[in-house]
């Protein structure tokens, strides 16, 4: 099978011929129709986050077809598609496991990550972590709920209830946690990078009740505010435009330090937070919720052997919604 592997941090990922994996006990093969590129493929390129599977195939946005089911699997079908989430493993017996709280599992193994992932045209998964998905989404749109989507979710919950929700960073989550937002009555504010005027006009499309750049501050004083865009100079900043009792939810897995701030900032009850992978039940709820509202997903097809191109628009901020690698076109193996 052909898939985009990752050899060395800080490299291009390298389109190679590989053996397709066959699937061990209470594992399914998934033919890859898609799988979405995420900001977190772009910290585990960049070597950001320590102890990646090397060589690695990336990737943990993935919609696939079962083409084979390992002994003792037996929630799917041959033909049943399926989406394949960031959590691929935990151990199930850990205070935190056993406390609803499995994205905290100290032994968890995420895909794309410690596990081979879905930039290739075939990947094993264990089935407990895999999710039927709803059906009037095609395979490109569907890609993108199983990160940006859940991971958007899970902020948007620890976001709290308040009505006014800023948005700092305007891609493949904020597109998505702005419908919810909405559909919720919730005013979303959205603050992008300084200028980008078509981000701006992006986040108006979908909801958004106010736009402006992120060194900017929101007209009136928020409840909660949801940073996605990795620079820990953000924290401070929206910190600014938060209400007394606001909380600020950072929703990626990496991100530049956080510069010295003056107390009163964080005063008055104010409380930042992280929101760490998910659980099989955010899956669940979101993918439940998504098809009702109905989240619409912006999607930028690239094919499998475009996968650095992708990665490169996502780094530069480049892209509208999410970029998703499709394995339909023809691109050769370099070697
Ligand atoms: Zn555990
Ligand atoms: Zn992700």
């Amino acid at each position: 099978m052909r898939a985009m592997i990752l050899e060395r941090p800080g490299q291009p990922l390298r389109l190679v011929e590989l053996t397709t994996p066959t699937p061990g006990p209470g594992q399914l093969l998934l033919k890859v129709r898609a799988c979405a590129v995420c900001r977190t493929d772009l910290h585990v390129v960049d070597g950001e986050l320590p102890n990646s599977k090397l060589p690695l195939v990336p990737g943990h946005e993935i919609v696939g077809t079962v083409v084979a089911i390992g002994a003792a699997a037996s929630r799917f079908q041959i033909g049943d598609r399926v989406g394949v989430p960031w959590l691929g493993w935990t151990c199930g017996h850990c205070r935190f496991c056993q406390s609803g709280r499995e994205n905290l599992c100290d032994q968890a193994r995420f895909t794309g990550y410690h596990i081979d992932g879905g930039y290739a045209e075939y990947t094993v998964a264990d089935e407990r972590y895999c999710f039927p998905l709803p059906p009037s989404y095609s395979d490109v749109e569907a890609a993108p709920l199983l990160c940006a989507g859940l991971i958007g979710y899970r902020s948007l919950v620890m976001a709290g209830a308040g009505e006014k929700l800023g948005i700092y960073g305007f891609g493949a989550a904020a597109h998505i946690v702005a419908q919810v937002a909405r559909h919720q009555g919730r005013r979303t504010f959205a603050f992008t990078r300084p200028g980008d005027i078509d981000a701006q006009k992006f986040a108006r499309s979908l909801g958004a009740v106010w736009v402006g750049g992120s060194d900017t501050l929101p007209p009136e004083e928020l409840d909660a505010a949801i940073i996605f865009a990795p620079a820990g100079s953000l924290v401070p900043q929206a910190l600014r435009g938060l209400s007394k009792g606001g909380m600020l939810v950072c929703g990626g897995i990496h991100m530049s330090d956080i510069p010295s701030f003056p107390y009163q900032l964080l005063w008055g009850e104010r409380a930042v937070r992280t929101v760490a992978n998910l659980t099989r039940r955010d899956s669940e709820e979101f993918l439940e919720l998504a098809p009702r509202i109905p989240v619409r997903v912006s999607v930028q097809p690239f094919a499998l052997c475009q996968a650095n191109d992708a990665l490169v628009a996502l780094r530069q901020g480049r892209l509208r919604g999410a970029a998703v690698l499709t394995t339909d076109a023809d691109s050769k193996p370099t070697g």
